[in-house]
């Protein structure tokens, strides 16, 4: 069966019966976690089609390995890979400290113009929690990835172009800035504001999810953040006039079949994911505010080792899911660590791919493993009476129980 490659037309990808899927296997703990991963991921294929759909993997570098094997961190042929094919996944890399790459992740994103982070985020009974209820915690958050504060537009205190800047704002618009001040410049489009929602209203038609709340600081940061959401609302009003209601005109209770759309500023946003989660669905936001939230909202769930993500341009096909923690280079190799979420990744790009029914089998093959108490050790040491198995063996007890 020769491999093929995912394909993308009129805005929906094809994905052939063996498609080509390039991997990034990661540095310190991701060669561990690949290969658990990649082993759940072929088992839910197998069991679903019995062979006669099969992904063909296909190892790209970056990361330690690159730079040991090319002397480059982040080599063309990788990129070049993922523009081909499209849908790719990757374990977590090494950031080199002063190699002339701020990150590595942020260059894919930016290479590749992935402008979604994408973090669903919900509970899985047994795992440990520091909230009372974590099962109410079920959302999809869409994070900007392009702009905001993480454009990298800094001028470093005391600089020669920083003075200048200064004493230009001083001058045209009387703002008063300390000279040894660093200044940020925080960008925030409408274009890039309005295809990152669109995302998220397409991703909540799609999955029949019950609102997208855009979660903003616009009362401090009107030209930015305050943008972000009327813009928001003014897009929605129009090009899903017919599947979105705003929350005036439903008093918070949408007809069937429609989707509520609203809006929380993000420090009372913290506050509600904590106390009344429930209300929360789908989550569209900036850039810095979608980077904390994610994170918060993962440590209600089981933290690090537990939150998949995908980073994505929806407009192009272009995809990479990825293990959300880092390298965690002291665990490098001891195959101890929990594979989740490169696992859950896995089941986040198959749905992506339309392969339904092999996300759901790792779904509840990894609802099993945890129900059964058999976890690796950073859920074993805080769930009473839990048996501590390594990385491979959680995958193995996964593949078991998805049968
Ligand atoms: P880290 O996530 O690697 O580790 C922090 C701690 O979290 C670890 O010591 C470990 O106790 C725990 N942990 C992480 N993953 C786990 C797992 N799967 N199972 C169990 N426990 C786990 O964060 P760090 O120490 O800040 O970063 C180390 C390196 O990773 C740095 O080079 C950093 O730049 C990089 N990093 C990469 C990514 C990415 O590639 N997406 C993300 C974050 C950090």
């Amino acid at each position: 069966m020769a491999a093929k490659k995912i394909q993308f037309q009129n805005e929906q990808l094809i994905v052939p019966d063996n498609p080509v899927i390039p991997f990034i296997e990661g540095d310190g703990i991701g060669p561990d976690i690949w290969r658990a991963a990649s082993r759940v991921i072929e088992q839910a294929v197998r069991l679903c089609w019995q062979g006669k759909r099969r992904i063909q993997w296909k190892e790209v570098l970056a990361g330690e390995k690159a730079h040991r094997k090319t002397g480059k961190w982040l080599p063309e042929e990788t990129l070049q890979a993922f523009r081909t094919f499209r849908v790719g996944i990757k374990g977590p890399l090494t950031t080199p400290v002063g190699g002339g790459i701020r990150s590595l992740n942020v260059a894919l994103r930016q290479q590749l113009d992935l402008y979604a982070c994408v973090r669903p985020v919900r509970y899985f009974p047994g795992v440990p929690s520091p909230v009372r209820e974590p099962q109410k915690v079920n959302m999809v958050v869409f994070r900007e990835n392009t702009e905001d504060v993480y454009a990298g537009f800094e001028f470093e205190s005391a600089g020669e172009d920083t003075r200048a800047l200064i004493k230009y704002l001083a001058e045209s618009k009387g703002w008063q800035i300390r000279p040894d001040s660093g200044v940020g410049i925080k960008p925030i489009s409408k274009f890039a504001s309005l295809r990152l929602l669109q995302s998220a209203v397409e991703y909540a038609l799609a999955h029949g999810r019950k609102s997208i709340t855009m979660v903003h600081k616009g009362n401090i940061q009107k030209f930015t953040e305050g943008a972000f959401r009327s813009w928001g609302y003014e897009f929605a009003g129009d090009k899903y006039a017919d599947s979105v209601v705003s929350w005036e005109e439903c008093h918070g209770n949408p007809p069937d079949g429609k989707i509520l759309i609203k809006d929380a500023i993000a420090d009372i946003f913290f506050q509600q994911a904590l106390t009344r989660p429930e209300e929360f669905d789908v989550i569209a936001t900036t850039n810095l505010n979608g980077d904390y939230i994610s994170d918060a909202l993962a440590a209600q769930v089981g933290g690090v080792g537990m939150a998949p993500g995908a980073n994505i341009n929806y407009q192009e096909g272009y995809a990479i899911f990825e293990a959300t923690h880092g390298t965690a280079p002291k665990y490098a190799d001891m195959d101890k660590v929990n594979p989740t979420s490169l696992i859950l990744s896995g089941a986040m790009m198959l749905e992506h791919m339309g392969w339904i029914e092999a996300s759901r089998k790792i779904e509840s093959g990894l609802e099993k493993a945890l129900a059964s108490g058999q976890v690796t050790y950073d859920l074993a040491r805080l769930m009473p009476g839990a048996e501590e198995v390594s990385c491979s063996g959680f995958a193995d007890l996964i593949c078991e129980l998805m049968a």
